[in-house]
């Protein structure tokens, strides 16, 4: 009866993220504030509605929501509101929410500052620092006082960045979204346009251009999508929603024969289309704002792909990595680097076991890399003081080594290899014995902890160890905004290419550690990189897909990285040829 729309997930997800902040706000114990954020995390990802599944009685089918839970959605969806939420926002003010979600903040800190200073929002904090009051508070003092200034500052400084979603995220979504699109009987050409396609780290909203028989009835599927939240505006050729994951999306349905012309110019960059345009002007075509070619009679350009869009402007067609005006349209034909892609890799050379914090055994984890088609993988558990909970002592990496051993030998046509990603120690030292690390195949070297303590010369020290082959995760970045370690890349590299270290792409998603512009610094310095996963688990192996395409958008060929080499070769470029 009622006219209330269902909630997306991505607004059900905030629902469940403000319970779990305030409950914890509240002084509610740890688990209890877990749920509800495992649960917001669950209801983000699922690709379907949440309130569908409510509505069906079966939203308990997802991991993480449990009767309670649905109790509470169930409240949402008929009244519009959780009685326990109602009660929580009565009692804490929503500035303490907003304080609370400021990374290094932390809610008992945030507590402790509402109950002896009154401090309710960011506002009231700004003042309680200039007054002194924050430093003069028993169990802060002037440094913290300090450290939460900063803390503010880099709140504001994010605050007025737009929203973007991580690339992972965004291409679940739209490949889905696309695919679906392809299977509709009306559709003919369904491509992913944007940032999207061009792989960057992050997306802000995705672009779709396809052809169609019936454009309205590909926009009316499109609508109905169980992706798609809400149209906020639609036409005969085109509409502009949000999806349940709070991202949105763009469908424009275009002229067979100018397919070309908008896929290349909705793909973009900015930059790259800028430079286009005037490499046209040059040769006397001018390119309107939506990406339509005219010659200087006024007559049209039709280019069904765009190929022919760049062979009409004189230029070379280049993968949608490369499109960001960093040289590549003054690339020949011929000059066009092949770019390394996913199935040119052989193996994985980080990745975790339950050893150390892993979630796959060792053998569940070797038999996930043959499933992917890998010729080798090395286990390299974390080292002894890795900071995370679960070491590995000397002894006990001896005893995996002898494991990795007897597996091994029960697999065909595989290499299963000893390894390990040791801790960098807060002056440059390495956690394990010289005689233990020699008896490795495959050391990783990272730094974990101490991020303050000159990580430059402690990774230098790293790769003048003869036994470490490669720099994990090297500037320890975490997207979206956790920003690299004071390191000084060019000066790993320069280190890396004197030594013979490899250097890692990182492929984990929100790594992507190196990036794309240290990791083309690194290539043209002859380092070899290698794109590992890193993985936690045996699905995680597919991490490499984002390596790869920090890769890409680093210009790297099969050639410049060392694991798509078969593991003897590999093994033959190592320092020393050992
Ligand atoms: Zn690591
Ligand atoms: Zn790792």
């Amino acid at each position: 009866m009622s006219a209330r729309r269902d909630p997306s997930n991505a607004e059900i997800a905030a629902v469940l993220e403000e319970l779990g902040d305030r409950y914890e706000l509240d002084g509610a114990i740890g688990h209890r504030v877990n749920a509800y954020r495992n649960a917001a995390d669950a209801v983000r990802s699922a690709p379907g509605s949440i309130a569908a599944l409510v509505r069906a009685g079966t939203v308990t089918e997802i991991p993480g929501i449990g009767a309670t839970l649905e109790e509470k959605l169930t409240d949402l969806l008929n009244t519009g509101e959780i009685p326990a939420l109602t009660k929580l926002r009565a009692k804490i003010p929503a500035g303490l929410l907003e304080l609370t979600r400021m990374r290094g903040l932390g809610a008992k800190r945030v507590r402790k500052l509402w109950d002896e200073l009154g401090v309710d929002s960011p506002d009231a904090l700004r003042a309680a620092l200039a007054d002194g009051s924050v430093a003069e508070l028993k169990g802060f003092g002037a440094s913290s006082a300090a450290k939460i200034q900063a803390i503010l500052d880099a709140a504001a400084e994010q605050a007025s960045q737009p929203q973007r979603t991580l690339l992972p995220r965004a291409l679940e979504i739209g490949e889905a979204l696309r695919d679906e699109l392809r299977a509709h009987p009306s559709s003919h050409r369904v491509e992913l346009a944007g940032s999207a396609r061009r792989q960057a780290e992050s997306v802000k909203d995705l672009d779709l251009i396809a052809t169609a028989d019936d454009a309205a009835a590909l926009v009316a599927a499109f609508a109905a999508s169980e992706f798609v939240a809400e149209v906020q505006s639609s036409g005969p050729n085109g509409a502009h929603a949000s999806t349940h994951a709070g991202l949105d999306v763009d469908l424009r349905i275009v002229p067979p024969a100018q397919f070309g012309n908008l896929l290349q110019h909705f793909t973009g960059s900015k930059a790259h289309n800028v430079a286009l345009r005037t490499a046209a002007q040059a040769r006397g075509i001018r390119v309107s704002e939506r990406g339509i070619l005219f010659e200087e009679t006024g007559e049209l350009v039709r280019c069904d792909d765009e190929v022919a869009v760049y062979e009409t402007l004189g230029l070379t067609w280049v993968p949608p990595e490369l499109r960001e005006d960093r040289g590549e349209l003054r690339l020949q034909a011929g000059e066009v680097p092949t770019l390394i892609e996913l199935a040119d890799l052989r193996g994985d050379l980080h990745l975790h076991s339950t050893k150390s914090d892993g979630r796959g055994t060792i053998g569940e984890m070797a038999l996930a890399a043959i499933q992917r088609g890998h010729e080798y993988l090395v286990i390299t558990d974390h080292s002894a003081s890795h900071g995370f909970g679960n070491h590995v002592t000397a002894d006990e990496l001896r005893r995996t080594i002898e494991e990795v051993r007897q597996i091994n030998e029960q697999l065909d046509g595989f290499e299963l290899l000893a390894g390990s990603e040791v801790n960098i120690g807060s002056t440059g030292e390495l956690d394990y014995p010289d005689d233990l690390l020699a008896e490795l195949d495959w050391v990783v070297a990272s730094v974990h902890t101490a991020f303050g303590n000159d990580p430059t010369a402690r990774i230098i020290a790293a790769c003048e160890h003869p036994s470490v082959d490669l720099i994990g995760h090297p500037t320890g970045r975490m997207l979206p905004d956790r920003p690299a370690y004071d390191v000084d890349v060019p000066a790993i590299i320069a280190a890396a290419s004197r030594t013979g270290t490899f250097l890692e792409i990182n492929g984990s998603p929100r790594r992507r550690d190196l990036n794309e512009f240290h990791a083309r610094a690194a290539k043209d310095a002859g380092v070899l990189l290698v794109i590992d996963s890193d993985a936690h688990g045996p699905e995680t192996l597919d991490n490499q897909r984002w390596g790869i395409a920090t890769a890409r958008r680093a210009w790297l060929t099969a050639d410049d990285v060392a694991n798509t080499r078969s593991w003897e070769e590999l093994r033959a470029l190592r320092k020393g040829g050992r």
